[in-house]
């Protein structure tokens, strides 16, 4: 049988704090096959970030993975150095993060930072990695490129932002793109060509993706199959068609009843 490219098995994280360890992930598994949409939802707090981040090793405060196993192409990473890491965050697993905040910084031209990563993870020349950051720009629908790599993250409306996220993302051609609420900031009317783009863009440069969001519709129409969490567990997994047409868990049917 093929290997999924991404397999979590009983992962547990805690963060610890002066009262002891908070258990907030409790046993997550999940394969994620190559060329698959895969929807994580669940209601706020259940775990959708904080598993994301396992994934990448970059989770915030004292959070610690306590058990299990996160294996990418046949291999674990869980026990893997920051600076392995660092590579396979640039090369291999993108990700968007919940707070467009953390992923450009305020006082750096959007241009430069999509070339840095560039740079810092292709190893082109400046000229090189530049005209390459235009290209993906251009390429996630950003009107002159070349006169808007020079502009500031603010001078960017929100879905012109998220745009240049995306073309950050997968600026280094990742092979898994994790997008952890892309449009939940964006006005609905954006959230559906940002969601458009990430699926044609997905197409063009066949990158799977582990799409979190506490959108059901948007599920419905980007993902292949969709896994449910609550308080830290999933609750049920299956196809779209499986999750909406005969939830079998008595949360899932409450999610569902409670769609606009
Ligand atoms: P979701 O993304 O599904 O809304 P999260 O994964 O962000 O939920 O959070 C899951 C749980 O972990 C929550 O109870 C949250 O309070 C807790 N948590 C998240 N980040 C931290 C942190 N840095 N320190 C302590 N607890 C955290
Ligand atoms: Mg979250």
């Amino acid at each position: 049988m093929k290997e999924p490219l991404l397999s979590l098995k009983d992962l547990k994280v805690s963060f610890f704090n002066n009262s002891g360890e908070v258990k907030v992930i409790r046993g997550v598994s999940f394969n994620l096959e190559k060329g698959e949409v895969l929807g994580v939802v669940g209601e706020s707090g259940s775990g959708k970030s904080v598993t994301s981040m396992s994934i990448i090793k970059l989770l915030k405060g004292t959070g610690k993975i306590t058990n299990g196993e996160i294996v990418y192409k046949g291999e674990n990473l869980v026990n893997k150095i920051e600076k392995e890491m660092m590579k396979i965050r640039g090369n291999d697993i993108a990700m968007i993060f919940q707070d467009p905040m953390t992923s450009l910084n305020p006082v750096f031209t959007v241009g430069t930072q999509i070339s840095d990563v560039i740079r810092r993870h292709q190893g082109l020349s400046k000229t090189e990695a530049k005209n390459k950051a235009i290209e993906m720009l251009r390429m996630v629908g950003i009107p002159s490129p070349e006169e808007r790599y020079n502009n500031y993250p603010h001078e960017f409306s929100g879905g012109m932002r998220q745009r240049a996220i995306i073309a950050m993302a997968l600026s280094c051609e990742p092979e898994l793109l994790i997008a952890d609420e892309p449009t939940t900031a964006l006005d609905v009317t954006i959230q559906a060509q940002i969601l458009e783009l990430l699926m044609e863009l997905k197409e063009k440069m066949d990158t799977s993706i582990i799409l979190i969001t506490h959108d059901l519709g948007v599920v419905a129409n980007t993902c292949n199959r969709v896994i449910v969490m609550y308080g830290g567990l999933i609750m049920e997994e299956g196809t779209v068609d499986d999750i909406f047409y005969n939830p079998m868990h008595p949360y899932t049917k409450g999610l569902l009843q409670s769609l606009p």
